[in-house]
């Protein structure tokens, strides 16, 4: 896909911008979040994902600014590892190191 240089700029002041809002983890936010988690845009509905990649327009809509969308990906590391760890107990699945 080509892009002007017009589209491309839009895109990085864009970026800019989001990354100029405050970050303030909003807890609430955040396992609201892990409990609905965002789905992928997908490669062919968002134009915006070709240029800004995972900071698209969707996660740019859907978090304040990069920090938080970093910030909520390693929260989503921990609950999902939580969750594992908790399947495997209940099946009673021991792991050895
Ligand atoms: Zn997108």
């Amino acid at each position: 896909m080509i892009y002007t240089h017009e589209e491309v700029n839009t895109e990085n002041k864009a970026i800019r911008e989001w990354n100029e809002q405050l970050f303030l983890a909003n807890t609430d936010k955040l396992i609201y979040r892990l409990q609905n988690l965002p789905h992928d845009c997908g490669d062919w509905d968002c134009t915006s994902k070709f240029l800004s990649a995972n900071s698209c327009r969707c996660m740019r809509d859907r978090f304040d600014n990069e920090w938080e969308l970093q910030f909520f990906k390693i929260l989503l590391d921990l609950y999902l590892e939580l969750k594992i760890s908790k399947a495997i107990q209940e099946l009673g699945i021991v792991i050895e190191n």
